[in-house]
């Protein structure tokens, strides 16, 4: 395992700080109480995250379980002139990507709509007759919205985001492209240089007021990193983004079991710790959500030989101490003997640490998730939301969800700092389309008027 020594030294003296955290740790949840994401005092890493399950369920009329009802998947969509044709044997999410500005600063890169693609195809995700992944249909808009590319969408007053302007962008770029009689059945991503005036990264369109309505989805988010999208440096950072915020219309936390975020056991690009950078698989960096459910951490009890379980191996992963700019990375065979406080050594006994700084310096359970397990294709009720008496014309005449979503600083999408902008800027990463793809795998792409189809050669 890499570690450094200024990082041990500095480890050592804040022990004692850490400790003093100990006393003044939340007790433990009560024993028999039902674990409540909504109450994180309830948590307990015996109640078995199984017991929450928030993917949609396979229907008679939607077989393969992806929101869409198997009607609407035998004959290809006109999405205003492009043909997007959906399998009813396999999970299938349209996602349209519009953008703002008279420019193109906003507009992403191919390279990070490959990543996307290739994120879903390899999704571990089950359809019908041996068919597994995601068919990921990207529907990019070709023109921005007429406004400055630096524009402000939309306000924040008193916590709450005001979607009204979103609202009207995306029904100008329905009218403007024909989409007015598609069925509900796709999800809108609007790529900006930021929303209400925050640096933050995105926001999606999920309601909060219980975790449980959050894991239901939404339709609408937001990608605003800027005018970083358009750079072919920042492809990874803006597939992470859209993926991120995606993930949330499908139905993901930034936690995973709870809004609970930076936990080192939640290797997800819905932790930010991975959002930018992605997570690491055997050394390589890959935009994915979680694909296992790495065994819950007891931050009064950190047992260093138990290391991250059997289940972490070839994953990499990153925690922040308190006080500490950068967070700190791990690489290397996590499945035991983790040095959590750098020291040097693996301690024999337990001890209290918090692993989950910045998002707070209290001592609890961090539990985790498989992320591909709990999507949600339903987009809070939004998507097929007629499956049940398959009336498509139901389907294109639904209500959207409210306009305000409240933001809390703990829910709003991550930041994105000046450090961020200057490692983008200075990283010799580079993304060519056929080295994300993969040998033999190749992007399709259909162009109709303003709008251009990326999907995958099947
Ligand atoms: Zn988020």
């Amino acid at each position: 395992m890499k570690t450094d020594l200024s990082h041990r030294v500095l480890a050592v003296l804040s022990l004692c700080m850490l400790l003093s955290f100990a006393t003044s740790a939340q007790q433990e949840g009560t024993k028999n109480a039902k674990p409540d994401p909504d109450n994180p005092a309830s948590i307990t890493g015996k109640s078995a995250p199984s017991a929450y399950k928030w993917a949609n369920k396979k229907t008679k009329l939607d077989k393969d379980g992806d929101g869409i009802p198997d009607a609407l998947e035998t004959t290809p969509i006109n999405f205003g002139g492009v043909l997007v044709t959906l399998d009813p044997e396999k999970k299938d999410v349209i996602l349209v990507v519009d953008f703002v500005g008279t420019d193109n600063a906003n507009l992403p890169t191919v390279e990070s709509l490959a990543i996307l693609l290739a994120s879903f195809n390899s999704a571990p995700v089950k359809g019908l007759k041996g068919k597994t992944g995601i068919a990921l249909h990207l529907v990019s808009i070709g023109s921005g919205y007429p406004l400055p590319s630096n524009s402000s969408i939309g306000t924040i007053a008193n916590d709450e985001y005001d979607w009204s302007q979103l609202d009207t962008i995306k029904q100008n770029t329905i009218a403007a492209n024909n989409l007015g009689s598609i069925p509900h059945i796709y999800h809108y991503c609007l790529s900006c240089n930021n929303y209400g005036g925050s640096g933050s990264s995105g926001i999606s369109r999920n309601g909060i007021s219980t975790y449980s309505q959050f894991r239901s989805g939404a339709v609408d988010s937001i990608c605003s990193l800027q005018g970083y999208q358009s750079s072919v440096q920042a492809a990874g950072m803006t597939a992470g983004t859209i993926m991120h915020e995606f993930g949330h219309n499908l139905g993901l936390t930034h936690g995973g079991y709870d809004h609970v975020n930076y936990k080192p056991n939640y290797i997800s690009i819905m932790n930010y710790h991975f959002q930018f950078d992605g997570i690491t698989v055997n050394g390589a960096h890959s935009y994915d959500y979680s694909r296992v459910l790495l065994k819950p951490l007891d931050e009064r009890k950190i047992k260093e030989k138990a290391g991250l379980g059997s289940k972490a191996k070839g994953l990499g992963t990153q925690f922040s101490y308190q006080g500490y700019q950068n967070p700190f990375i791990l690489t290397g065979d996590l499945t035991k003997n983790v040095d959590w406080n750098f020291d040097g050594i693996i301690e024999k006994q337990a001890y209290p640490w918090n692993l989950n700084y910045p998002f707070d310096v209290d001592l609890t359970w961090l539990v985790s998730e498989k992320n591909w397990d709990n999507i949600n294709f339903t987009g809070g009720g939004n998507i097929g939301g007629a499956v049940a008496n398959s009336n498509v014309s139901d389907l294109v005449n639904q209500n959207y969800e409210g306009r305000f979503t409240k933001v809390p600083d703990n829910l709003k999408c991550r930041e994105l700092t000046d450090a961020d902008k200057l490692a983008i800027e200075t990283s010799q990463r580079k993304f060519s389309v056929e080295e994300i793809l993969g040998p033999g795998v190749k992007m399709k792409i259909t162009k109709s008027g303003n709008l251009t189809l990326y999907t995958l050669e099947q």
